[in-house]
This record gives structure tokens, sequence and C-alpha cells, in this order.
């Protein structure tokens, strides 16, 4: 099959690799027909992580089943599924509480796993034709007869919007709140959508391209340009000098400064300031244990300077982690069936497979019209389109 191969800091290739098959009587095979490239793909893609040669990428997978093992029973061949990027067993002690993400079993010596991720084990990619799927009763979501029709919206529930609303859900965003939220990638994009849809009355999202800041405006977010002027100067300006009542982090360890130089506590130390007193902060932009390239003496031990007393004297709360997709994906997944949600709004480009090198490139330079590209194996469908810019998101507002 044909698959996108991670071939060192800055390069990969479509190559043909083995078949994904069947190796556990409770797998699956999927053949893979939307699969998005995530701003998580490109901590990988630029050397920044211990990514193995020759793996292929791929973690937000949707497709149809073609092939079940003896021991699946409830998923058949022909169902249209998505994947959560967490690969998870349902039965370890933290699967059992819905925390999918830490699962224990499928990665041994770590809290959680994924497809085609550094550090979270031996599940290859579904940037591929094919995928298999461990666990596929317990890791398949089930999609509605519209899966095909509506696949670039159902498959932002791999991972960007459960994780997006992850971020809503660690802040604890309540209706009529105010939330700030640092990054307009693809996730902070699915943060502002998810924060709207528990009923937040204002939504200050942060960053300094404008293509992508546009889209945060595009379902009724603030946008704040940090490159324009000071971020906690602005959104102090946009909530009464006390900051917001809630915080997401969508960034991560490769945050920047206003003229675009790392500096991993940025954000975090920004949140701080601009969260008001008593607050609570999501941050599911990913910050790694160890990063031997950085720059910053600190962020080389997994470290960041963090205003800690500013932290506690405040009274703020903080969560962290990946996301536990499967916490959220059956009712976004009825959000998007009934035309409530449309996260594909965020999508730039949809492209073959063959394309997924340049993709790489222009979606790691964040060149300009680049939000979020789903890449197609089996081929572009009759929806697929090139798109500038989309139809509009629906905030459930
Ligand atoms: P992305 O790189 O496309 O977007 C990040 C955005 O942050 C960019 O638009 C960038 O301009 C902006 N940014 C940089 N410095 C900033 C600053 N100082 N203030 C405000 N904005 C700033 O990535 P993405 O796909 O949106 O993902 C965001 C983060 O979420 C990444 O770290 C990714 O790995 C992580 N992630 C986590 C999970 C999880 O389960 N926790 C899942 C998916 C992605
Ligand atoms: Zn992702």
């Amino acid at each position: 099959m044909k698959a996108l191969v991670y071939d060192g800091p800055n390069k990969v290739s479509v190559q043909d690799v083995p078949d994904a098959k069947i190796e556990r009587p409770s797998d699956a095979v999927v053949r893979i027909t939307s699969t998005n490239i995530c701003g998580s793909d490109l901590h990988m893609y630029e050397g920044r992580t211990d990514m193995e040669e020759g793996r292929v990428f791929g973690h937000e997978n949707l497709g149809e089943v073609v092939e079940v093992g003896d021991a699946v029973e409830h998923v058949k061949v022909g169902d249209w599924v998505c994947l959560p990027f967490n690969v998870s067993c349902g039965y370890c002690k933290n699967c059992e509480r819905g925390l999918t993400g830490a699962c224990l079993a499928m990665n041994p010596g770590t809290a959680g796993a994924a497809y085609g991720f550094a550090g979270m084990g031996p599940f290859e990619g579904g940037q591929a034709e094919l995928l298999r799927v461990p666990h596929a009763d317990f890791n398949c979501l089930k999609l509605p007869e519209d899966a095909e029709a509506k696949q670039s919206d159902y498959v932002m529930l791999a991972d960007i919007f459960p994780t997006g609303y992850h971020a809503s859900e660690m802040a604890c965003v309540s209706p009529g709140e105010s939330v700030v939220i640092y990054g307009a990638g693809p996730v902070g994009l699915m943060a502002a959508l998810s924060c709207f849809i528990r009923g937040a009355s204002k939504v200050i999202v942060v960053d300094r391209f404008p293509d992508r800041l546009r889209l945060a405006q595009e379902i009724g977010a603030i946008a704040v340009d940090f490159s324009d002027e000071d971020a906690i100067e602005q959104v102090l300006g946009h909530t009464n000098g006390q900051g917001a009542d809630k915080g997401c982090e969508c960034v991560g360890y490769q945050a920047h400064d206003p003229q675009g130089a790392e500096q991993p506590n940025i954000t975090m130390n920004n949140l701080v300031a601009t969260v008001r007193a008593t607050g609570i902060i999501g941050v599911v932009g990913v910050f790694v244990p160890e990063d031997p390239k950085a720059k910053d003496k600190l962020e080389r031990k997994g470290q960041i300077a963090f205003d800690w007393g500013k932290f506690w004297s405040k009274g703020l709360r903080l969560g962290t982690g990946q996301a536990n997709v499967k916490a959220y994906n059956r009712q976004l997944r009825e959000l998007i069936h009934v035309g409530k949600a449309k996260p594909s709004w965020i999508v730039s480009h949809e492209l073959p497979l063959e394309e997924a090198a340049e993709a790489y490139k222009r979606f790691d330079a964040r060149d300009k019209g680049w939000t979020k590209v789903i890449l197609k194996p089996a081929g572009l469908s009759r929806e697929s389109r090139p798109r500038k810019s989309a139809a509009k998101a629906t905030a459930g507002r």
C-alpha cells in the first residue's frame, strides 16, 4: 500500500510499504478516505522528537472498514468509522474511568498510545491506504448514513474537535463566561467553537496569522493579533482590565514571541496574566519532557520559567494532557449529524496522498491560507474540492 513515511527532519515521502493487516483477533483494517495533517505531526516532521525514520505518520483518520478479526462483534465490514487518535484498550484502570488518552495497556511503561506518533507505541499511522485498528469494537466510532458526504466534518472527531473541547472541559467553561484562547491553529479554532457550544458569551482568540484569526472571527470570536500590540494589554482591554473567566492553551512548547522567535513559556505566562483571579486554564498544547534540540536551556530539560507566584496568588487552577477523545466524540458526532456544528469550516486543502510532502512543507511554514489539510488516500471524493474560504461553522449559538 502507499503511505506517507518519515525520512528524517523536514523530509517525508509517499512510499510502498507492506499492507496493514489483521494481527490480533480484535483488530479491524480500515480503508482510509480522509486523514488530516496535525500540528502534532509537525513536532515530529521538524525532527523535534525521537520519531524513528521509516515510520508512517497520521493519527486523524476516517474511512470504511474492509476487514475484521474473529473477535470483533460490533464493527462490521462496510461500516464508516472515525478513529480516535488515542489507541486504547478499554479495560485498564484509566480507560475504565474514560481516560483513554492515558491508557496503561497499549504502550506499556507509559500512559497513552497513538497512531503514527513518537513515543506512543508501535502503531503505524493512517496517512496511508490502509490502517490497522487494535481493539476495533472499542476504538471505532461508527458514523451515520451521511458519513461519506460529511467526512471532512466527521474526520475532525479523530482529534482536534474533541481536543479543543477537552481544553474547554478542563477549563470548566460555563454558559455566559468569557474565555481567552492562545493559538488560532486548528486546535485553538476548535476550542473556540467548543466554548461557543458550551454557551460562552465572549471568546477571545490570540495568534499572529491573519488567515487563522479570520476563521476565528467567522464563528463570532474576537481576534487579537499579538504581532500588532501586546497580547496581555489587548486581552485585558476586552475584559474590563480583569482578565477572562477561563483560558485555553492551544499552542504548546513551540510558542513564538511577536517576532516569531521560539519562546516556550510565553503562552503559559500570558494566561496567568489574562485569566482573572480564581479562573481555570485548560492546556492541550503539547509540552514535552525533554527537547534536546531546543535553543532555550530550560526547555532542553522540558522546563519553562513559569510565573508560579502570580499563578498561586491569583488562586488559578489548570488541567493538562492528551485529550480523551472517546469522552466526547459521540456527542460531538451528533452535533455534526444534525447540523449544529460544522468543524470543516477551517479546512483549506483536500489533497491526494501523493501531494502530502508538499502539503507538509506548506503547513509547517504556516503559509498563508494553509489552515488545515485533509489527505485523501482513496482519491478525491465528489465532495472534495479545493477550498478557499469554506462555509461558516455553526457554533450552536
Ligand atoms: P498549529 O501549530 O497549527 O497552531 C499553533 C498556533 O499557535 C499557530 O497558528 C501559531 O501562530 C500560534 N502561536 C504561536 N505562538 C503563539 C503565541 N505566543 N500566542 C498565541 N498564538 C501563538 O497547531 P495545532 O494543530 O492547532 O495544535 C496546537 C497544539 O495542540 C500543538 O502543540 C499540538 O501538538 C497540540 N495538540 C494536542 C493534543 C492533545 O490531545 N493535547 C491533540 C492535538 C494537538
Ligand atoms: Zn492531531
